[in-house]
Order: structure tokens, then sequence, then C-alpha cells
């Protein structure tokens, strides 16, 4: 029925879910799969968290949806919490990564007069054409073209390529703390430090992308905090809701009053029940201090897998619960092998097998998991 009656834009693994609890997912058979991919980066605070659920429902009994059109409490607590926690100071809602980047793109255009975007080889921004024609991959992108003009595409990590890029028509550059879809490419140390200081000296919006790394994925609520600086736009989506849809595109205070009634808007962005997941799940990371897990977890997990020996490794990267083992051969087939032995990872950029587990994650499930990794490749 699925090869019937739906598109065929995903390749999917010989598997149909049924359930999921905490780090767990469980097919129709009753089989328990470890899952360190956590619904690609969604899943924060763990599968069927039971405040969460609840909260949910309640909401879902009281109010969905009642448009942009009027005000609601949820929609002003969570922006200013998320201007709290970020240091940013206003919020627009949306429902995905991808629509956080347009509004972003756009945002930065209006505020700046100017239209030219520098972007990251191999960066990942979504499918809709503004964070599509931001994205490196043209595989991706030909088979749609023409791309909006003006994006300009240049090494990450490196500061004087970034320097010589900018140009008088220069809007903002735009890019992930950490390239994710990438492989998990972690840039060196104040690299992002010099990056904003350089955006400051030429006058240049820094628009990060942290709809991977946000949501306390690398260890702090957003990963530009690890080099203490202040971009002037920040977007967020994934773990936020811990799987219900969200986006969030973040701004100064300055830059964000620019927009005025008319000029950008949805239709379902804000809507309650995202409100709410978001409120929540909030709310769980700080009662059960899992941003502080991620780290401590991440860095055990990262110790755990560069114990492995294999002639097959390249190398191994992480940041909090986001990382990776790059291999010399392509990762696709351990995907499945790790998969047979109820373990769920993917496979990015063809050769990194990447983990995005949930933030509850103990030492003893990652020992489960690395131990199945290991067998794996041997
Ligand atoms: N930006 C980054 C860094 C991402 O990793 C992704 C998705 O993987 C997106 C944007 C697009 O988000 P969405 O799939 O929610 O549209």
């Amino acid at each position: 029925m699925e090869k019937e009656y739906l598109w065929n834009t995903y390749k999917r693994y010989d598997l149909v879910l049924k359930r999921g609890k905490g780090c767990y997912l469980y097919d129709y058979d009753g089989r328990k799969y470890l899952d360190f991919l956590g619904g690609i980066g969604t899943c924060s605070i763990g599968h069927a968290n039971g405040k969460l659920v609840n909260a949910i429902k309640k909401q879902a009994g009281k109010l969905l949806n009642a448009s942009n059109l009027f005000y609601t409490e949820e929609q002003v607590r969570l922006a200013k919490k998320l201007a709290e926690l970020s240091g940013l100071s206003k919020c627009f809602f949306s429902n995905s990564g991808t629509e956080a980047v347009e509004a972003a793109i756009k945002l930065a255009r209006q505020y700046t007069g100017k239209n030219e975007i520098i972007c990251m080889k191999h960066s990942f921004h979504g499918r809709t054409f503004g964070s599509l024609s931001a994205t490196w991959d043209k595989k991706i992108k030909i088979p749609f073209g023409p791309m909006l003009k003006k994006f300009v595409h240049i090494k990450f990590n490196n500061i004087e390529v970034l320097k010589k890029s900018i140009t008088k028509n220069t809007a903002a550059v735009l890019m992930e703390p950490i390239q994710g879809e990438a492989g998990v490419l972690i840039p060196d140390r104040g690299y992002l430090k010099k990056v904003s200081k350089i955006c400051k000296e030429k006058n240049v919006l820094l628009i990060l992308d942290e709809v991977q790394t946000g949501a306390g994925r690398t260890g702090k609520f957003l990963a530009f905090q690890h080099e203490n600086i202040k971009p002037d736009i920040v977007v967020m989506a994934k773990g936020l809701a811990n799987g219900v849809p969200i986006g969030v595109t973040l701004a100064g205070k300055k830059v964000a009053d620019l927009l005025l009634p008319g000029m950008h808007g949805t239709t379902f962005g804000g809507n309650l029940l995202s409100m709410q997941a978001a409120l929540t799940v909030i709310q769980i990371m700080e009662e059960k201090k899992l941003i502080k897990n991620a780290k401590l977890m991440g860095k055990y997990f990262l110790n755990e897998l560069k114990k492995i020996k294999s002639d097959k490794i390249k190398e191994v990267r992480g940041k909090g619960l986001m990382l990776a083992m790059e291999l010399n051969v392509k990762g696709a087939p351990f995907v499945e092998k790790c998969l047979k032995k109820g373990l769920i990872i993917n496979c990015a950029h063809d050769y990194n097998l990447r983990f995005l587990p949930p933030f509850i994650i103990s030492k003893t499930e990652i020992d489960k998991g690395v131990g199945i990794i290991k067998e794996v490749l041997k």
C-alpha cells in the first residue's frame, strides 16, 4: 500500500514501527529497538514521556489553533522562555526547520536591503526554495532549478575565505554551528567566534541554523553558547517539541521589528499544540537536567566509540549527543546490520554512521549500542 499511495520520496528500512517508550522503539511483532537516531534528532526527552503526553492531551482538549489573528497565552510564554534561553529577543513561529530558515532569509534581506547570502559548502538548510538554494548538495537541487540567485557557497571552517567573500552586497552569513547532514562536521574551536567578529566588523548579519544542534543537543541549549557569541538570527526546530512539528526564527529586537503585519505569516505556525509541547519539553529538560546529561553522556559515548578498533574507521567525532563515526567504506550496509541486531542508527553523507539519541540515554544503553556497532564492524 505504501508503494501505491505514497510518493516515492523516501528509501525506507524494512521495518514497521508501532510505538516508542524512552530510548526504545517497538515493531508490530513486539521486537524492541534501541533508538540512536531519535526521529533524526527530534526526540530529545525520549518517546512517550508521560508528562508530555498529558500536557498534549490537555491542550488538545482546550484549543489547538485559533489562528494568528488573536493573542494566545502559550505563544507568548514560549517566546519569552526562548528569548531568555537564547539571549535573543523576538520569535517567529513556524512548523519546520525549512520554514524557519525561509523566515531568516527574508528577514535578513529586508533588514539589510541587500540580497547576497553567504553559505557554507556541505551545508543543509532544508527543501523549500530559499533553504534549498542555501543548501550545498547539487544533487538535490538540479532537478528543480533554477535556484534563487545570490547564494554563495564557501569553504566551512576557513576564516580567510570568509573574509574575502564578503562584499558590499552581502546581507548575511548563514551557517550551521556543526554541519549535521554532512556527517557531524565540527569546526575548530574559536572559528564561530571569529565568524561573529568578522560579521560585526563588516556589518553583515550572522544567521545560525541550529535546527539540528539546538534545544540542548550539543550540551548547551544552543551550540553557539559554547563560544559565548551573539548571533543576529537563530533558527531552531527538530528537538524543541520532541517530535511535534515546530520551527522558530529568533532575532534581536532591532532586526525583528522591521517585519510588519502582512509581510510574513503561516496558518499553523504558533499553534497551541506545538507551543504547549515545546513549553513542556523545556520544563522537563530543566527539571531532569537533561541538557547536562546530554553533555555527560555525549562525552562517555564519544570515548566508548573511540575505543573501538577497526580498520574501517576513519574518524570519530561528537559534541554532546550529536556524534558520528566516519568510515572509509560506505555506511549503509552497517546501518542495515545494526537494525537486524536491534539498534537504529542512520548514515549521513554516505560514509558517516550518525548517532542522535534522546537526552535521557544512560551508560547502560550506550554500552549496549556501542557493543552492537563493534560487532557489526567486525
Ligand atoms: N537545517 C538543518 C541544519 C537541518 O539539519 C534540517 C533538517 O535536517 C533542516 C534545516 C530542515 O529542517 P526540516 O526537515 O524540519 O524542514
